[in-house]
């Protein structure tokens, strides 16, 4: 058996992986780039590990599936001040919002 710190980390890799899979079958294939994503989404869930905020990103907070943009997600810039960014999801409709502050 390996230590849970151990293991959490090799899931979090494992699930970094798997999104990063998941992004490029979307191109081609949806149905098992959905597939990838959720599998990767459980492997975080089982060893309540987290994804990188990279990864983060492809997952709409609405219903949890796969979002990318260009594929099922429409990416818009908000008006305002601060600029917003604003990942409309194709499947549910969710906005995920990301406020874009200057560094
Ligand atoms: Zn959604």
């Amino acid at each position: 058996v390996k230590p849970r710190r151990q293991a959490k980390e090799e899931a979090s890799a494992a699930a970094v992986s798997l999104v990063a899979k998941a992004v490029k079958t979307s191109r081609t294939d949806l149905q098992l780039a959905e597939a990838q994503a959720d599998s990767a989404r459980r492997i975080t869930l089982r060893f309540n590990a987290r994804l990188d905020y990279q990864s983060k990103r492809f997952f709409c907070h609405g219903c949890k599936k796969l979002i990318v943009p260009g594929v099922n997600a429409r990416v818009r810039l908000g008006k305002g001040e601060p600029a917003r960014l604003s990942v409309t999801c194709g499947r549910c409709g969710h906005v995920n919002r990301k406020i874009l502050r200057r560094p």
